[in-house]
């Protein structure tokens, strides 16, 4: 007796058993098909119904709102007044200048009318946002000074030069760039620096180029010409940078510049249309070279007539 009671009791927990499976099963059926029905309806409602649900459904919600304020914040921090890293200033300009110098806040305040003007008064220009704010149809080039040995030929030219020191964990690399800016016409700068990567060299060498800026003496000093323009300079003139030497020589209406590439560049920003360009010394050290040429464009303003 005892045992057929014992297998009652379980066949009736069994029962139950299953009967509660089944409910458990209708309800999460019930659940199912109400689950597309809140959906359907209002958000509020759904939320009021299933707390669960709804912290689920806020969840996302949330973050993408706070992208979204992420967002809306950073867009007014870069055109804003705050800086953010080096290089904004190219973008920014004037907007977000603050001047350091009392020649910048005359700048800024409009007490110079073009850049000559600054120049000619023989002011330290100590912010390149002087330049960059008083030449706005400036252009910038980079000497390529950096290479690397290539399969065929000669070697790869690159923007930065690469070179290395020797530590105690290998070697630790340092790249540098030279940059010239100008006008076109009359004034050009050249500027070299360095740092650990080839973005932010680059960037340092035009702000560096921007301080050093000069006026260039254009004329026609070619017989052959005759005119009275300044498509050329006035003289022949020599400059030098480590063992190249370089000589301008002033040349006639459509010849061009006789220069090699790297040289143009900086012809090209100064405003000379047509020169010869004589070389002497190792001009595959592409920075010494281009260092000679600016240095000759500074002696043209050496003796009488000078800018
Ligand atoms: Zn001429």
């Amino acid at each position: 007796m005892t045992k057929e009671k014992a297998d009652e009791k379980k066949a009736e927990e069994k029962k139950t058993e299953e009967k509660t499976e089944k409910n458990v099963e209708e309800k999460t059926k019930k659940k199912a098909v109400e689950k597309p029905a809140a959906e359907k309806e209002d958000k509020p409602g759904a939320e009021e119904q299933k707390k669960e649900k709804a912290a689920v459904k806020e969840a996302p919600a949330d973050k993408e709102k706070e992208q979204t304020t992420d967002k809306e914040k950073e867009q007014p921090a870069e055109s804003g007044v705050g800086f953010r890293g080096r290089g904004r200033e190219s973008l920014d300009g004037a907007e977000a200048w603050l001047p350091k110098t009392k020649l910048g806040s005359d700048v800024l305040a409009g007490k110079y009318k073009n850049l000559e003007e600054v120049l000619e008064k023989g002011e330290l220009i100590l912010e390149s946002e002087i330049v960059s704010a008083m030449l706005p149809d400036m252009m910038h080039e980079i000497i390529y000074i950096g290479g690397s040995p290539g399969k065929g030929g000669g070697i790869r030219r690159t923007a930065t030069k690469m070179t290395s020191r020797m530590h105690k964990s290998g070697r630790r690399f340092k790249l540098t760039a030279l940059s010239v800016v100008g006008n076109g016409a009359g004034i050009v700068g050249i500027g070299a620096a360095s740092s650990k990567e080839h973005r932010s060299a680059i960037e340092k060498s035009m702000k560096n180029a921007k301080l050093n800026v000069i006026r260039v003496r254009g004329g026609c000093g070619s017989w052959e010409c005759g005119c009275d323009g300044g498509h050329s300079i006035p003289f022949k003139v020599g400059g030098r940078s480590g063992s190249v030497s370089v000589t301008l020589i002033p040349a006639p209406k459509g010849v061009g510049k006789v220069a090699s590439e790297e040289t143009r560049k900086i012809l090209k920003l100064a405003g000379i249309d047509d020169v010869w360009v004589k070389t002497q010394g190792k001009t595959s050290t592409r920075n010494n070279l281009a260092l000679s040429v600016f240095d000759a464009l500074k002696n043209l303003n050496r003796g009488k007539g000078a800018l």
